[in-house]
């Protein structure tokens, strides 16, 4: 653990060698003949063998592809994990990861998810006899109560999505290590793995969706997957074959790019983040911030013990009504109106209406998505500039003639 200094905030401080290993591990230029010192993208889908079955290590591709295994070994440094694998996407991961088990096997998945993972649960892995229960692993009871000897895999993610609740992991470690054998994951694509280890607080599975902090440049689709255990990982790599939703060799050279830069990346959304959340919590047009760095986030000292920083996402209640709201979004000129998050580009978006318009009514109501509520993915430009596009923004929906009335 490194001095108190480094951080900020009053969060954890950086894990060390971070940058370095984002930089070098898995990028040795003695692996290529030619010793470059970027790695090539290896487009060759089969590899030449001296003897039949006495090979280079490379095969095939979806088996095992060069450029591949440079950004799985980087992201595995990144995670503090032994190994990590990538795929075609995030649920391509979540799916691949679902094959660990097998039908009559419960899943436990955190009620407040990523749209997707929710309904990969509920409409396809249900199909296949698994059953699926969602809970809210918020509160450490209800996951104890919830967990029987046929629950297999728990599934977390945290902050959750929009509405920023954290979770404890190690918390929720300890109680399925305890109470079963199933296996944790736990979703950590808000905070990238330079913000927050679940490897180490005791989940036995980390994953992304790379597409968004990890790549960070919104051109990659791609999942990653950090695991500790070599029996998970022979498993895992072996449904990585099977099933083969691999990412292209071009894809797992640009996201091993992105992770070039993560931790200056990270630094930066958190600062830009942070100078955000405050203007906005002082701002007489905002019914309410959440940020998990905000002191008035009610589990900022969780955020604090289990994290080195917060991302660029913000969710805050413009004052009004779904109206206000648009009126807002249309008007914003910096920031651009779209789903996604976790690019250098700030985005903006009405979640009730754009990314979580599929959950029903009434859940949204439950979980606080109202039609007030706004996701901001806040980028990489200077902060003066989003300020000031917000500040103009929230007037001119508050200005007596709304533009689309
Ligand atoms: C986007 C996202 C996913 C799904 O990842 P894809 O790369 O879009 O398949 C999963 N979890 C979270 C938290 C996400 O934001």
């Amino acid at each position: 653990m490194q001095a108190k200094d480094t951080s900020l905030h009053g969060f954890l401080p950086s894990f060390q060698h971070f940058a370095t290993q984002a930089i070098h591990v898995g990028q040795e230029p003695e692996q290529w003949t030619s010793q470059a010192v970027v790695p090539l993208i290896s487009l060759s889908t089969t590899f030449k063998q001296a003897a039949p079955d006495q090979h280079s290590g490379f095969v095939y591709s979806r088996s095992g592809n060069p450029t591949r295994n440079c950004l799985e070994k980087a992201v595995a440094a990144l995670d503090g994990a032994k190994y990590s694998l990538a795929f075609s996407s995030g649920l391509a991961a979540t799916m691949t990861i679902t094959h660990l088990l097998k039908a009559g096997d419960q899943v436990i998945c955190m009620d407040d998810v990523y749209g997707g993972t929710n309904r990969y649960f509920r409409q396809v892995a249900s199909k296949f006899g698994l059953k699926i229960s969602f809970v809210d692993c918020s509160k450490i009871k209800l996951l104890e109560a919830a967990i029987t000897p046929e629950t297999k895999l728990v599934w977390l993610e945290t902050p959750t999505n929009p509405v920023l609740k954290m979770i404890d992991i190690e918390a929720c470690a300890h109680i399925v290590h305890t109470h079963g054998n199933a296996i944790l994951v736990v979703d950590n694509t808000f905070m990238s793995a330079y913000f927050q280890r679940p490897l180490s607080l005791g989940a036995d599975i980390c994953m992304y969706s790379a597409t968004k902090y990890m790549n960070g440049h919104s051109d990659v689709l791609m999942g990653l997957v950090s695991v500790n255990s070599e029996d998970l990982h022979n498993r895992l790599r072996f449904l990585q074959n099977s099933i083969g939703a691999v990412p292209s060799p071009l894809d797992c050279y640009l996201c091993n790019r992105g992770l070039k830069t993560l931790q200056i990346r990270m630094d930066k959304h958190f600062e830009n983040g942070m100078a955000i959340a405050q203007f906005l919590e002082s701002h007489p047009l905002v019914e309410k911030v959440i940020y998990p760095g905000l002191p008035s986030h009610p589990q900022h000292e969780l955020a604090k013990r289990q994290c080195t920083g917060c991302p660029g996402m913000i969710t805050f209640y413009i004052k009004g009504i779904l109206q206000h709201a648009k009126t807002f979004l249309k008007n914003l000129e910096v920031f651009t109106l779209a789903e996604s998050l976790g690019g250098y580009e700030s985005l903006a978006e009405l979640p009730a209406i754009m990314t979580h318009a599929s959950v029903p009514k009434e859940d949204r109501d439950v979980l606080g998505i109202s039609d007030t509520l706004i996701r901001l993915s806040v980028g990489l430009e200077d902060k003066k500039d989003l300020i000031e596009d917000l500040d103009q923004a929230l007037k001119a929906a508050h200005s007596p003639s709304p533009s689309d009335e």
